[in-house]
């Protein structure tokens, strides 16, 4: 069976879902996994947050406008009655049930519930679509299969145990419909898979079938050399190795959720990536294999931290790097880039929540330096520290003020530490030097 993703400007339209019903109807069944509507989701969090702040009269009328925006989109998404006023009670069962959390005392459970509702009107509206169209569709709910453990991971035995039963008990349908981001957590409140879920849903359902591929549908002709927001004149790659993929996702290219690959990685299911708008570019490949050599893409993260730890007892003495990696491991913080000199080593960190008693601890080993609002520029490919291409990059050292560089941590990734205000420059720099070096 295979697993098709729609994110969210995919389903964003009338026009658009009509698109993904030519998409997903071709006699193979399948299993669908939606996005809420382009904007829903922002809107939601805008709501939450209205809410956090105490200010509820604002998170009222920013609810009424979302619900009008979707009574709007039933009255041109049906023609049939009877669909159309089913559709509009749930509209307005959902929208109820929103603004309920509303008048509760708000948790950090208000916000998973509120932002989980985008997924419930998109996957509800679109099955009523298929419905009308007379395509042999079968809703299911992520919330009876998908779930995290108490760290966060899914749950594989659960989703795998619950999804195939589901499937096998649901009447038989051509395509399953179910919602992308959301789960259930160890204690069985709703949760979410964090923001762009929908692909790591995709791939995650992928390995609990067992699919012969994974497709994610989004609306770009797929994964680009470098960040298309930013960077002018960038091109999709066909092929990328499961490990180039997970790097540039997990580096910031938000066209995938960091997490994506892993699920299918060991099971090697291909995850492919296609553009909804234009259905018959060839998009971008992952697998196992690998392609070509040299730098292929650049990507960035934003929002880094970096800390610079120094110290004169670091001078011929071992054990320093133990103690500095267990203030990290006590307090559940990954580092992402660590450079080190005899009397100092700089990392970075991209989750603060413990930066104060990091900080803390970390003055009883040296005098302490933070750095925040920086960001990792990230370059990607295979077997790049060897490539003769490579160097064309260090000239970008002329011009830009590189904090830390992690180079030969492994063949296939060069990262940068850069201010985030340096960011657009740097990376319009690099796609010069590095894939138009005839320009330069
Ligand atoms: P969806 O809603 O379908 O999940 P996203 O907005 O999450 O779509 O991801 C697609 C977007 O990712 C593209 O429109 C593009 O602007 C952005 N993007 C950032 N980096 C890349 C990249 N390297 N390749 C392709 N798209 C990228
Ligand atoms: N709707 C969620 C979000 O906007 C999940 C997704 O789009 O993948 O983050
Ligand atoms: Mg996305």
């Amino acid at each position: 069976m295979l697993v098709l993703k729609f994110g969210g400007t995919s389903v964003g339209s009338v026009e658009n879902m009509s698109h993904v019903k030519d998409i997903i109807n071709d006699g193979q069944q399948k299993v669908v996994v939606l996005s809420a509507m382009s904007g829903t989701t922002n809107a939601l969090v805008e709501i939450s947050n209205a809410l956090k702040g105490g200010n509820s009269s604002l998170a009222l009328s920013l609810i009424d406008a979302l619900r009008s925006k979707y009574i709007e989109v039933i009255s041109h998404l049906f023609e049939d009655e009877m669909l159309a006023v089913e559709s509009e009670q749930y509209v307005r069962w959902i929208f109820k049930n929103i603004q309920d959390c509303a008048q509760e005392f708000y948790t950090e459970r208000s916000y998973n519930q509120i932002v989980a509702q985008g997924e419930f009107l998109s996957t509800f509206l679109f099955s009523r679509f298929l419905q009308q169209e007379g395509i042999n569709a079968q809703l299911i709910s992520a919330l009876d299969f998908m779930r995290i453990d108490r760290t966060n991971e899914p749950d594989m035995f659960y989703i795998k145990q619950n999804l195939n039963r589901i499937l096998t008990e649901t009447e038989p349908a051509d395509i399953y419909i179910t919602q992308g981001f959301i789960c259930l957590d160890a204690e069985g409140y709703v949760a979410n898979l964090q923001r762009g879920g929908s692909d790591y849903t995709a791939t995650i359902i992928g390995a609990a079938i067992k699919a012969t591929e994974v497709q994610i549908w989004t609306d770009i002709d797929g994964f680009h050399n470098n960040d298309p927001r930013h960077v002018p004149d960038t091109h999709a790659i066909s092929n990328l190795s499961f490990d180039e993929a997970a790097e540039l996702a997990y580096f910031g290219a938000k066209i995938l959720h960091p997490q994506t690959v892993m699920p299918v990685r060991d099971l090697d299911i291909p995850v492919r990536l296609k553009n909804t708008m234009e259905p018959k570019a060839y998009g971008t490949l992952i697998t196992n294999e690998i392609h070509g050599e040299g730098i292929k893409a650049i990507a960035a993260k934003d929002d880094i931290t970096a800390i610079k730890i120094k110290s004169g007892r670091m001078l011929l003495a071992h054990g320093f790097l133990k103690k500095v990696f267990e203030v990290f491991e006590k307090y559940e913080t990954s580092i992402d880039m660590i450079t080190t000199s005899e009397i100092a080593v700089s990392l970075t960190i991209d989750d603060i929540t413990y930066i104060r008693e990091i900080v803390e601890e970390l003055s009883k080993l040296g005098s302490v330096e933070v750095d925040s609002y920086r960001t990792i520029v990230c370059l990607v490919g295979n077997n790049i520290v060897y490539h003769p291409d490579t160097p064309k990059l260090f000239q970008i050292m002329q011009d830009v003020n590189v904090r830390m560089i992690a180079y030969g941590g492994s063949n296939n990734n060069i990262s940068l530490l850069i201010n985030t205000s340096d960011k657009l420059e740097t990376l319009r720099k690099l796609n010069r030097y590095v894939f138009e070096p005839e320009l330069v």
